[in-house]
């Protein structure tokens, strides 16, 4: 190591919130089992049957039982099948598993405002300042564990701490229907003896990385410097450096749903040839469809907004029968409304906009394809 390259400040952690992770137990399986409790106790897969795919299709949810057979999420539900071919493979009902969550987000509110979901099924509440008052972020976690289970007779696991990475770590520690609770002064001996493998972020690839340079736990993380760790993992490394040491200031972010996604430009020069404007509107709808992909998105209804050189502004909306989720699709959608709209009049700015957003529920799931 060189001296006088880079010197970073010793981080200080910031023990001041209470932080809780709420983790659903194999959420899809256990909604269906409560629905239809004969599949109780035994291997629940919920994906469409292989038979009736063709071999296709993913595993969304596997219950515990399940499990027991080597059957996970993101397997293909060939694979499950050849695991267990005794397994129930149960079609996914997405509509009810939101239904259930929306009821999950409900008890939430009655502690905190502060809920920041990661999916249908897990979130986190910062209950610092809570509804009820309540010093104890474990007898809130616990309350909220009751709630569930007496109101959605559903299990859960939950993880309590002061920040959100080590609030995940803890709600995996204990599952299913299990709670765990790392005070400041706990935080270290847990982050130490975690495998590297447990470190929530850390993927397969970098795990690898890691194992490269002799890193297979905690405390190998922890000895390792700053520097180097930037030096393998870039930004991560930074991040984890603070990790490894119990900090993490994220803040419980309240996601709000977005209910459009759009994107307009303001033209330098006005555009006066029809070529300028198709080529815009393409550029536009690769963007927009970008936004969309990452949020998970899709929607119906494209607003194409047009301002010419006078100043007029128009927007102009179409609804579809199906939702909008090619970029292609998008495209022709918006030329076709300027066709239609179009002035003989150069065009100083254009906008695309989808609206009446959907989640792409489907492709919440990662795929791991590399997945044997
Ligand atoms: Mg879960």
């Amino acid at each position: 190591m060189r001296y006088g390259m880079l010197i970073f400040d010793e981080p200080k952690k910031n023990i001041s919130r209470k932080i809780i992770h709420i983790d659903m137990d194999a959420f899809y399986a256990s909604v269906e089992i409560r629905e239809n409790p004969s599949l109780a106790d035994k291997p629940v897969v919920i994906a469409k049957h292989p038979k009736d795919t063709g071999g296709r299709g993913v595993v969304t949810t596997a219950n515990y039982e399940a499990r027991k057979y080597g059957i996970h999420s993101a397997m293909s539900a060939q694979k499950a099948f050849e695991l267990s071919p005794k397994a129930l493979f149960v079609p996914p009902d997405f509509e009810q598993y939101r239904v259930t969550s929306t009821k999950m987000h409900e008890i939430f509110k009655r502690y905190t405002d502060k809920i920041q979901p990661l999916s249908l099924d897990e979130a986190y509440l910062d209950v610092t300042t809570n509804h009820i008052n309540q010093k104890s972020a474990t007898i809130i976690a616990e309350k909220i564990r009751e709630d569930i289970y007496s109101e959605l007779k559903l299990t859960c696991s939950a993880g309590v701490s002061y920040n959100k990475f080590l609030a995940k770590l803890a709600s995996d520690y204990n599952k299913p229907n299990g709670i765990t609770v790392i005070p400041p002064e706990k935080a270290h001996d847990f982050l130490i003896q975690l495998p590297i493998e447990e470190y929530h972020g850390v993927g397969e690839k970098s795990v690898e990385k890691m194992h490269a340079i002799d890193i297979f736990n905690g405390q190998d993380l922890y000895n390792k410097e700053e520097q180097e760790l930037v030096k393998h993992f870039g930004k991560m490394g930074h991040s984890l450096y603070r990790k490894v040491r119990g900090i993490d200031d994220s803040e419980v972010k309240n996601n709000r749903e977005p209910k459009s996604i759009g994107k307009e430009s303001t033209f330098s020069q006005n555009l006066n040839s029809e070529n300028d404007i198709v080529g815009a509107l393409r550029e536009l709808s690769t963007k927009v469809m970008k936004n969309m992909k990452k949020k998970q998105k899709h929607g119906k209804t494209v607003v194409l907004k047009i301002r010419y050189e006078d100043f007029q502004t128009y927007t102009r909306r179409r609804t579809f029968p199906d939702y909008i989720d090619t970029e292609e699709m998008l495209f022709q959608i918006a030329v076709s409304i300027w066709e239609e709209e179009s002035q003989d009049l150069s065009v100083r700015l254009l906008g695309i906009t989808v609206t009446g957003l959907d989640s792409i529920v489907f492709e919440n799931i990662p795929l791991r394809l590399w997945d044997t």
